[in-house]
């Protein structure tokens, strides 16, 4: 049983290589599933499902976890679907195929993981941080961006990629400055950001 779920796992992992699709680096995935269970997190809300690798790896570290996660492709949002079937996640793991700028709920939840488009964190923040419990927290993915946010901006040529860069340091003032919540910025994977509600 302990087998299936591990080569599971590494098909979920070879279907992202084979298709480009950017699901979180080992070091961050170590990092989020130590902090579920550390925290002992119930219900987590998650904005960018990809194939919802992440989603399963946070529901098999901690067990009394419960997920709701939000993709807007639609072939992604289908082969997350077919994923957490496959690991029998299915009463744990909640999908919402829609754009999250789009989506609103009333639950409440003691973590949201912001791992979408990187130029609209501040957005997806926004509209989601009253969902947040008190003492929650929201954990914010790519804050580096390949190393590229501390880069030089001169280095960067592409004008598309300077504008992202851009809009992920306005969002690392953002956190910075706001008062409501006490932000850690961590190095780990592709750089995180663990911003909690005081
Ligand atoms: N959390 C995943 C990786 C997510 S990749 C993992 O580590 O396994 C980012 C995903 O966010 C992409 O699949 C993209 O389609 C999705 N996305 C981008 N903008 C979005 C939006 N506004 N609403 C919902 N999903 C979005
Ligand atoms: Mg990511």
């Amino acid at each position: 049983m302990v087998d299936n779920i591990y080569s599971e796992i590494r098909e979920i992992k070879s279907y992202a290589i084979d298709h480009k699709i950017p699901i979180m680096v080992d070091d961050g995935i170590d990092f989020l599933t130590t902090f579920v269970i550390k925290h002992q997190i119930k219900n987590v809300l998650e904005i960018g499902t990809a194939i919802g690798y992440s989603a399963i790896m946070m529901a098999l570290a901690n067990p009394n976890l419960k997920i709701t996660s939000i993709e807007k492709d639609e072939q992604r949002y289908l082969e997350a679907l077919k994923n957490i079937k496959r690991l029998n996640l299915e009463n744990r793991v909640t999908l919402i195929f829609n754009d999250a700028l789009d989506v609103t709920l009333h639950d409440k939840f003691d973590l949201i993981f912001i791992d979408a488009a990187k130029g609209k964190n501040i957005k997806f923040f926004e509209r989601f941080e009253n969902n947040l419990l008190n003492k929650g927290y929201i954990i914010t993915d790519n804050i580096d961006f390949h190393g590229y946010v501390d880069k030089d901006e001169k280095e960067i040529t592409s004008h598309n990629l300077r504008s992202l860069v851009r809009k992920i340091k306005q969002y690392i003032t953002f956190l910075k400055e706001n008062q409501n919540y006490k932000t850690t910025f961590y190095k780990t994977g592709d750089g995180i950001t663990v911003s909690e509600k005081l």
